[in-house]
């Protein structure tokens, strides 16, 4: 099943996707589910068993065409992201591949949806890249959970652009600045249940730029699986329905490019994971 999050216009509403159209599933099930993904998801089973059967069943009056996605979760209480995860990103980089997960975060003030704007000022960056990566998003409440149980807590799988301010990240000597500018965390199209994917480490990732391909490798490459971040990071501290982790990049970012390769006012960027689909923003630098 395919949930989004999507607007006509007014306040954002909960939906499924079924070919060409959507459900609104706040209204398809009579006010039963909430039209905020974040309360849905925090129903459980109970919730998820009632979309599924409006997914298939309820009559569809919208069609997609005609309305607005927004992030499928548009405010997570927290976006877990990871570094140096892909071991052929390692060795583009030159790098040993790291022995422990590299945690940081993007605030969720970061996030868009598809075919929102990346916007930064010029001033404060000249230096804006792309990554591609695969976002997970979690179901249920997860606290030291084990690798074998992990994929239990998931509701489902997205894409993510994790997009960075290389000046920033390497400059300040920490990441969480270059990572979180607004607009810098493109999540989308939709939430795509974890049943529809029962193994997340065989998909492949693509980035195209102004539609040349500049990133493509599988998650396969990934160092620390989605089993075992989902234990690590909540070994460490609680994850929430909605929480978002976004499970690093591959090789062929702009900045390890030669000549290095940057975002530009006016740029077409999308990225893709096999299976779940693509997102694709435009870029603007916005002087304030
Ligand atoms: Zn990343």
């Amino acid at each position: 099943m395919k949930l989004i999050t999507f607007t006509t216009g007014d306040e954002p509403r909960l939906g499924a996707v079924r070919g060409e159209q959507v459900i609104d599933l706040g209204k398809a099930s009579g006010g039963k589910l909430p039209a905020d993904m974040i309360a849905f998801l925090s129903g459980g089973d109970e919730a998820m068993t009632l979309a599924r059967k409006l997914a298939q069943d309820a009559d569809a009056d919208l069609a997609l065409s005609n309305v607005t996605l927004l992030a499928p979760v548009p405010t997570p209480s927290k976006v877990v992201a990871i570094g140096q995860n892909y071991m052929d990103h390692c060795r583009e980089q030159g790098v040993e591949p790291p022995t422990l997960p590299i945690i940081f975060t993007k605030f969720s003030t970061a996030v868009v949806g598809p075919g929102a704007e990346i916007r930064w000022d010029p001033e404060l960056t000249s230096k804006v890249d792309y990554e591609v990566e695969l976002a997970v998003v979690i179901g249920r409440r997860a606290r030291r959970v084990s690798e074998d149980e992990a994929l239990d807590y998931v509701a489902g799988y997205t894409v993510c652009n994790d997009v960075s301010a290389r000046n920033l990240q390497f400059g300040d000597g920490q990441w969480v600045r270059a990572k979180s500018l607004d607009t810098f965390c493109p999540l989308g199209p939709w939430l795509v249940t974890r049943d529809e994917i029962p193994d997340p480490q065989n998909l492949a990732v693509r980035t195209t730029l102004n539609g040349e391909v500049m990133q493509e490798s599988t998650t396969a490459e990934m160092i620390f699986g989605v089993r075992e971040l989902i234990a690590f990071a909540s070994r460490a501290f609680t994850l929430l329905p909605g929480d978002v982790i976004v499970t690093g990049t591959p090789p062929g970012v702009g900045v390890f490019r030669d000549p290095p390769v940057f975002l530009k006012d006016g740029d077409e960027i999308t990225v893709e994971v096999e299976v779940i689909g693509k997102i694709t923003n435009h870029c603007v630098e916005e002087r304030p």
